[in-house]
Order: structure tokens, then C-alpha cells, then sequence
């Protein structure tokens, strides 16, 4: 399987660090607060979204869904600021604590997962504010410990280079991996790609002359 070989190429090259990514360092969290340090972490950085997610928890102790909404979105909007997108995220922030009170996210997802299959816990967790694909896919993968591949802009990236796929389509990227990986090998490879997009396939100039699997990539053959 590619996927099994891409994984046994980048993990001679990298020794992964949790402490790189913000959703490892929330895992035995509580769902709500795993999932609002994910939201944060949307289209920023993984250390802007860890600073503005220990400012709103310093200030308000626990970080549940009650004391959420005790909160203006003026405060919270200041205290998650560097985030960035801080009154958009503040609202989701806000609708997402009203959706954790009105409902039991936790056992419904459990539920699907158990009864009808990932797909359907997925679709699920997409109706709820501020949650798209991406993040649903981190929730089950890393929270729910169920079969899913996140895509992010470091692996679409490098999909697309490799030639894996020929369009930047989250479902298709997400499909490639899925089908061509072993399921344990999900996570520990979806970090190892993000590393690898971070430090060697980059958006501009990638290294290709050190990369560890430029023998599978079709910009490496095309350059
Ligand atoms: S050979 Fe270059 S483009 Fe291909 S994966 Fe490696 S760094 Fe990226």
C-alpha cells in the first residue's frame, strides 16, 4: 500500500512531536473543549490557536459550555484574538456551547459510530456550528479514536504534488489516503505529512533534492 510505504519513508526522516500539533495536546480533554481548540486551530497556526486556547481557559477556569455563555462575545472575541478571526470564531464559540447544552454531542457520535458507521457520525458532527469536514474529521479521529483521514492544506499540498490526485478536493484527497493506508496507520501518517509539508514540502520551494519520497512524486519526476 503507498500510503504504508509514504509512512515508513517519512517517519526514518521525522520523529514526530506532539507538542508540534494542537489537537494531540488536547486529547483527554473534554469533547467540548477538544473541539473549541480545533476550531481555533482553523486556518492558523497550530501555536497562535494553542495561545488563544490557554488565554480563554486561564480566564475562565473550566472550559464548559455553561461558562461559555456566561461570557460576551466582546470578551470572548478579545481573550481568543490571536487566533485571528476572533468575532466570527467567538460565535461559533458561542453557538457551539448552545449546541453542547441542548444536546448530547458525545453519545450521539458514540451512537452513530457504533450503530451506523463513521459516514453517518460524520454528517452529524458537520451539523453542528463551525464544523466542517476538516474538523469533523479530527474530532473522530483523535477524540473518537474512529477511522478517518483530516486533511489539511500541508497534505492536500502534497497529495496533489506526488500526483495522487489530480484536483485539490478535500473528499478525494481524504479518499486517496483512506484507501490506500492501513487504518492504524491514519493518524501517525496524517502527522507525518503535515511535518513533512511543514519543514520539507513547502508551499514555496520544496526541498525535492532531500526529501525522503521524491522516488513517488510526479513533481519530482516532472522538475
Ligand atoms: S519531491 Fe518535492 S514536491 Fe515531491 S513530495 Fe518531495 S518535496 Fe514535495
Amino acid at each position: 500500500m503507498i500510503g504504508k510505504l509514504i509512512y515508513e519513508k517519512l517517519s526514518s526522516r521525522y520523529a514526530l512531536n506532539l507538542e508540534d500539533f494542537i489537537a494531540p495536546r488536547l486529547r483527554g480533554l473534554t469533547l467540548f473543549e477538544f473541539t473549541v481548540g480545533v476550531l481555533l486551530s482553523q486556518n492558523t497556526s497550530d501555536e497562535n490557536a494553542w495561545r488563544a486556547y490557554r488565554a480563554l481557559v486561564e480566564t475562565i477556569g473550566e472550559l464548559t459550555p455553561t461558562r461559555v455563555l456566561k461570557l460576551s462575545i466582546q470578551e470572548i472575541s478579545a481573550l481568543i484574538k490571536p487566533a485571528g478571526m476572533q468575532h466570527q470564531r467567538a460565535l461559533k464559540i458561542i453557538e457551539l456551547a448552545r449546541a453542547f447544552i441542548e444536546r448530547d454531542i458525545e453519545s450521539r457520535v458514540e451512537l452513530f459510530i457504533r450503530e451506523h458507521g463513521v459516514e453517518d457520525a460524520r454528517r452529524f458532527l458537520m451539523e453542528l456550528p463551525g464544523i466542517g469536514p476538516k474538523t469533523a474529521d479530527v474530532l473522530l479521529l483523535m477524540w473518537f479514536n474512529a477511522p478517518t483521514f483530516p486533511v489539511d492544506t500541508h497534505i492536500a499540498r502534497i497529495t496533489l504534488r506526488m500526483g495522487f490526485t489530480s484536483r485539490r478536493d478535500y473528499e478525494e484527497i481524504r479518499g486517496f489516503w483512506m484507501s490506500n493506508t492501513p487504518i492504524d496507520l491514519y493518524l501517525p501518517l496524517h502527522l507525518l505529512l503535515i511535518t513533512h509539508g511543514r519543514e520539507t514540502c513547502r508551499a514555496r520551494e520544496p526541498l525535492c533534492s532531500v526529501c525522503v519520497v521524491r522516488d513517488y512524486c510526479r513533481y519530482y519526476r516532472g522538475s
